[in-house]
């Protein structure tokens, strides 16, 4: 498989078993994830997440995201992404045209 931001070759990283990882809550949208590193800028995607279909995707983005805000602040095991900081990341890869903005 090759890197969605260099397009070099990148490798079988590691999996995630969605069945039984986060109590096997998502495990409609998404059974297994299998994460891809790549050889040349380090970049790590998710391989079946990239190629879910655009509804799949947002049935799982919307059902993950829903869950997890709805938690409570302090009962959360995991820090907030920082939103924020990755909508302006990706605003400047496409608009510097390093990546596409298109919708598929
Ligand atoms: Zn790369």
């Amino acid at each position: 498989m090759k890197c969605i931001i260099c397009d070099s070759a990148a490798k079988s990283y590691f999996t995630t078993d969605f069945s039984v990882h986060f109590g096997g809550r998502f495990r409609d949208q998404l059974n297994k994830s299998e994460y891809y590193k790549c050889s040349n800028c380090g970049f790590t995607f998710s391989k079946n997440v990239y190629e879910m279909d655009y509804n799949s995707w947002c049935e799982l983005n919307l059902k993950a995201h829903s869950e997890f805000e709805s938690q409570n602040v302090k009962s959360r095991l995991t820090n907030q992404p920082p939103y924020l900081a990755q909508a302006a990341m990706i605003n400047m890869l496409i608009e510097d045209r390093i990546i596409g903005g298109g919708q598929q």
